[in-house]
């Protein structure tokens, strides 16, 4: 059952709320409609179970294209599809869209608001967040890029950035031009180098020409990375590739440096203070908050970035009913010695094997002995237009070839028919007609103040967390 306590009456979900529920059978809940969990309830076919998908978005959210939304090359929708349009044929699956604030171990029983919902297998799989490393405060000035509605953000304010210095040009206050020219963007991911490339992109093909008195052509994007490379997790031969199209853009890269403090006026890096209004943080993520409500609750230590420490069968402790899948799982990569990466096809394949391993038990089938097993399918990162890295096993390719792979297994990949035809016209229309989809800056995402700084409407979403 599935049970409200609001006004201490106990509805059952059955009636009238959903008519795929049905009383007696076993709950399977999967928390988090991201690759891990979509592809789990995918995988776990037909059982005889009541499926509940709880997500605090209504959507699932293909993340690698969020700089794209985040620069106007793409509009939201390409890339965030409504979590039951994907199970609208499942009377099986009931999506609810909820928080998940507490885990009941013992009693096995998921809290979401105020509702409280037993499981017989639970599957949590909300990824990761934006890590600050203590220092939350920055969160206000440098947003991040987790989410569908930070990457609006962070799109409003790289457009009030070129909207503020045209202003400034025109009131004469030139010294305040060069801040909001610069873009410092925190982190060499791929996350990092992708939007370093994608606001050169949007500064000299597309915003150069719209702007007729701002030479928006001398915009700077400043990479700050604190290790020795840019694409750490590539091969060195695609990150020295990375490096020579992000400098060729003009993208200016610094390496070795660490970023000290973050202030409305800038940041420091080490000695240098860069003066921006527009940094943007790409530079690490933690667990989120279930990971470590279940390595405290089952008394097993957190993993790297309090990621859930996961048997090789994906299950957690002595826990055979809970099973960890995605970024937040801290498992072990057995062809490599190392961890599985926190990428797409780490989550989709850790679901499919949690959704198999479960679909097993339910329809009382021998139990799978073979432990989980990552399978590498390469890597892929683009800098700005028409040009990519890959690496896959032994081969290295860079350039146009790369980008035509890259956009070949992005179009692939996204989750239906609609959000590729959207992609693929964008892409024509940014990289052909070089023009943006959804160059707008949305009201309630920044304000504009009487100095021309800039107020972030919701500022110190300090967690990196969206609950919007
Ligand atoms: C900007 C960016 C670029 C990336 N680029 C690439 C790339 O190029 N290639 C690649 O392979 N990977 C890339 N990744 C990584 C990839 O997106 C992740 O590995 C993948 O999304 C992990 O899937 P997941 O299912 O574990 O988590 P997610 O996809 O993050 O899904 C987690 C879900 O859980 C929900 N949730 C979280 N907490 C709660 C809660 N308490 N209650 C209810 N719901 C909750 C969230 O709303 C979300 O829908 C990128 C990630 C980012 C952020």
């Amino acid at each position: 059952m599935i049970a409200d306590r609001r006004g201490g009456r106990l509805h059952d979900m059955a009636h009238p709320v959903d008519k795929g529920y049905i009383e007696g059978r076993p709950n399977v809940i999967v928390i988090g409609g991201g690759f891990g969990g979509v592809s789990c309830i995918r995988k776990l076919g037909r059982v005889d179970a009541n499926i509940v998908l709880i997500d605090r978005q209504n959507h699932s959210l293909f993340q690698p294209l969020l700089y794209q939304v985040a620069t106007g090359v793409l509009a939201d929708s390409a890339i965030a599809t409504p979590l039951r349009r994907i199970f609208d044929r499942r009377r099986d699956v009931t999506v609810l869209r909820g928080e998940v604030d507490r885990l009941d171990l013992d009693r096995r029983i998921v809290h979401v608001d105020d509702l409280e919902m037993p499981w017989d297998h639970l599957v949590v799989a909300t990824g990761v967040e934006n890590n600050y490393f203590g220092r939350d405060d920055w969160a206000e000035y440098a947003p991040g890029m987790k989410s569908l509605s930070q990457a609006l953000k962070v799109r409003s304010r790289v457009l009030n950035a070129f909207e503020q210095a045209e202003l400034a040009r025109a009131r004469g206050d030139h010294d305040e031009i060069p801040s909001w020219l610069t873009f410092v963007v925190i982190g060499a991911g791929a996350t990092g180098v992708e939007l370093s490339g994608a606001i050169k992109q949007l500064a000299v093909d597309r915003l150069a020409s719209e702007f007729k008195n701002l030479d928006v052509a001398r915009t700077r994007v400043v990479l700050v990375e604190g290790g020795d490379r840019v694409l750490a997790s590539m091969s060195r031969k695609s990150s020295a590739a990375a490096t020579r199209t992000l400098e060729a853009y003009g993208v200016e890269i610094r390496l070795g440096s660490m970023v000290t403090n973050i202030t409305e006026s800038g940041v420091q890096v080490g000695d240098e203070f860069i003066a921006s209004r527009t940094p943007i943080w790409a530079a690490g993520v933690k667990a989120t908050g279930l990971g470590a409500m279940i390595t405290s609750g089952l008394g097993i230590d957190g993993g790297p970035g309090g990621r859930v420490p996961v048997n090789p069968d994906l299950t957690v402790g002595d826990r055979a009913d809970i099973r960890v899948v995605g970024d937040l799982a801290s498992s072990h990569n057995a062809k490599t010695d190392g961890p599985v990466p926190g990428v797409a096809q780490g989550a989709i394949q850790m679901g499919a094997y949690a959704g198999d391993a479960i679909a097993r038990v339910l329809k009382g089938r021998p139990k799978r002995t073979k432990p989980f097993q990552y399978f590498d399918k390469g890597s892929l990162a683009t800098i700005g237009r028409g040009k990519a890295v890959l690496d896959a096993g032994p081969v290295h390719l860079s350039g146009f070839i790369a980008w035509i792979v890259w956009a070949i297994v992005h179009i692939t990949f996204l989750i239906n028919f609609r959000s590729r035809i959207s992609a693929m016209w964008s892409w024509a229309w940014a990289y052909v007609l070089q023009n943006g989809v959804n160059e707008i800056i949305t009201g309630h995402d920044v304000e504009t103040v009487g100095d021309g700084s800039i107020t972030p409407a919701t500022a110190g979403n300090a967690s990196g967390t969206d609950h919007g």
